[in-house]
């Protein structure tokens, strides 16, 4: 598993540095975002370090995918997946979409009405 010791993701995903834990299998990790913007906000990302949306490469397609069904996960485990409700999934990629943290991640944002257009 590639991992970049000073990203603080995959510090989370070696364990040393805390999360609140949602779903976890092989490739993925899901855990509560500490600045929850929703009842539900939760940060999806792949054990493998990769950067960005905009760094995803051919060799990732089995990740992404596991990455995408892991939101499907999330949303069941938070009950935000029924017909009457939904969620957001968001990616932020580079500076002008205020990506703070440089290792790929889906926010899985539900629980409450959320309003378009984003900030
Ligand atoms: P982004 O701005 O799309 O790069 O999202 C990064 C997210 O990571 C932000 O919503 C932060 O609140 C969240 N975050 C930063 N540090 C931690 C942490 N230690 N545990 C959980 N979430 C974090």
């Amino acid at each position: 598993m590639t991992a970049a010791t000073d990203c603080l993701f995959c510090n989370i995903v070696a364990g040393a540095i805390p999360a609140d834990l949602v779903f976890e299998n092989d490739e993925v990790l899901a855990f509560r975002d500490i600045a929850p913007q929703a009842p539900t906000h939760v940060l999806v990302i792949p054990k493998l370090h990769i950067e960005n949306a905009g760094t995803i490469e051919g060799d990732h397609r089995d990740v992404v995918a596991s990455l995408m069904l892991a939101t499907q996960q999330v949303a069941q485990i938070e009950g935000i997946d029924g017909e009457d409700r939904g969620y957001r999934l968001i990616m932020n990629v580079g500076p002008d979409a205020a990506n703070s943290v440089p290792h790929l991640h889906i926010h899985v944002l539900g629980g409450r009405s959320l309003t378009w257009p984003p900030g």
